[in-house]
């Protein structure tokens, strides 16, 4: 039986993951979860899962919370304190960070500074504050296991194999909604042409940033990380079939992949019940359904949120913080409507361009350049809107 803190619980890495621990009652059990804001959906889970420790965002929201669970045996607790017990508690021996944005990389390192085994979905911890949470991982001896599909297939890619053997880590990406779209057209995409996603269904944030290729920038930092291959050695080929998650190119010229039907149950499951394989109801990959998979280079002048990926891992240590902060202040301001397609990555470059990169030694010091990416990036839509 694996115990297991789940962050972000209510999303739609959080909802795949309980699915999975629902399948498997004799295998998983839930001892904390943490949500946002979605109280009612958050209450149910408590209900089914019937966690010891429930956590909200903000503290405002435990009184409603409270009396949404009335009669459960549950200690509901709120803030990013509250997260952090839902993360350490002694009974977890596995943390499933699903929490969106640089928020969960508080809770997720107090998860590994408490021994916990951690199964990653949030790629900005990795972003912000990759050197340090992989010393952290490795001082804490903790393990961890990519849940994004593109790593999770890097990572059964490069079992039995010698790092110094890898030649090229290729990356995958479907391209998103605008990958036909001429650049031209792209100054009049709206909200809901960005959120129409071809071939995945996720949360709002991810969604964008699939559009606008930065997703796939924040998964060539987190890859960097995760399997300690410079920059320079991951490369993104566009697949729009989404059947092939990554590869990896060794010395011998020899390619593996790894192919699935693309549901974010595979690699969850993956990170769940690893080294073993467990059924998870994704529908088999019949090949012969199609007429051929594709690969084509990204456009950077299309995709410059890609560009700026690169740009940020060589300008310096804390450069990838700001870039990430400057990226999520950018896109709550799209779906907000506050600014147009084309200005997200407007905003990342300027606030970018506004900083002067520097070492970076705590997590403290990476949320302090994320605070300083978010006010720069806050003032630049201000111009923007004026
Ligand atoms: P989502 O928006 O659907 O869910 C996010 C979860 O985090 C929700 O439970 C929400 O309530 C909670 N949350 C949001 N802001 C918070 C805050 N400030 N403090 C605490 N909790 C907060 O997001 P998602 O699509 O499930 O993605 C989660 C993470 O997994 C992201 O980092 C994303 O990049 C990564 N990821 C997602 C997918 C996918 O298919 N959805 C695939 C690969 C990686
Ligand atoms: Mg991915």
């Amino acid at each position: 039986m694996k115990h297991l803190s789940i962050l972000g619980s209510t999303g739609s890495i959080g909802v795949s993951t309980l699915e999975i621990v629902a399948a498997y009652p004799d295998r998983f059990r839930v001892v904390a979860l943490t949500a946002g804001k979605n109280l009612e959906l958050f209450a149910r889970q408590i209900r089914q899962f019937s966690p010891r420790i429930a956590a909200v965002a903000s503290e405002a929201d435990v009184p409603q919370l409270k009396e949404l669970c009335h009669g459960l045996e549950v200690e509901i607790l709120g803030g990013v304190e509250g997260l952090i017990a839902a993360a350490t508690s002694d009974e977890t021996e596995m943390v499933v960070a699903a929490i969106v944005g640089a928020a969960g990389l508080t809770p997720t390192a107090a998860a590994v500074r408490a021994g916990k085994d951690i199964a990653l979905a949030n790629k900005e911890t990795l972003v912000t504050a990759g050197h340090i949470f992989m010393e952290m991982v490795a001082r804490y001896n903790v393990r961890l296991y990519p849940v994004d599909s593109e790593h999770s297939a890097v990572f059964q890619s490069i079992e039995g194999h010698r790092s110094q053997d890898i030649s090229k880590i290729i990356l995958t990406a479907s391209g998103g909604p605008f990958r036909n779209t001429p650049v031209e057209q792209l100054a009049q995409v709206t909200v809901r042409d960005a959120l129409n996603h071809p071939n995945w269904s996720m949360g709002r944030k991810i969604t964008i940033d699939s559009a606008t290729m930065m997703n796939k920038g924040l998964e060539v930092l987190e890859a960097r990380w995760l399997f300690d291959v410079p920059v320079e050695k991951i490369e993104v080929n566009i697949h729009p079939q989404s059947i092939i998650h990554s590869m990896v190119e060794y010395v011998d010229g020899c390619v593996i992949a790894q192919l699935g039907t693309p549901d974010m149950k595979a690699p969850i499951a993956y990170a769940l019940s690893y080294p073993e394989r467990i059924a998870t109801g994704v529908k088999a990959l019949d090949l012969t359904i199609f007429s051929g998979l594709t690969f084509f280079k990204p456009d950077l002048d299309k995709f410059r949120c890609l560009g700026l990926a690169y740009r940020a891992i060589n300008d310096g240590e804390s450069m990838p913080a700001v870039m990430n902060a400057a990226n999520e202040i950018a896109v709550e301001a799209f779906l907000n409507g506050e600014i147009g397609f084309i200005q997200i990555a407007d905003v990342i470059e300027r606030t970018m361009d506004r900083h002067q990169a520097h070492d970076l030694k705590s997590i403290d010091e990476v949320l302090l350049a994320d605070s300083w990416g978010r006010d720069t990036a806050c003032t630049i839509c201000g111009g923007l809107r004026n």
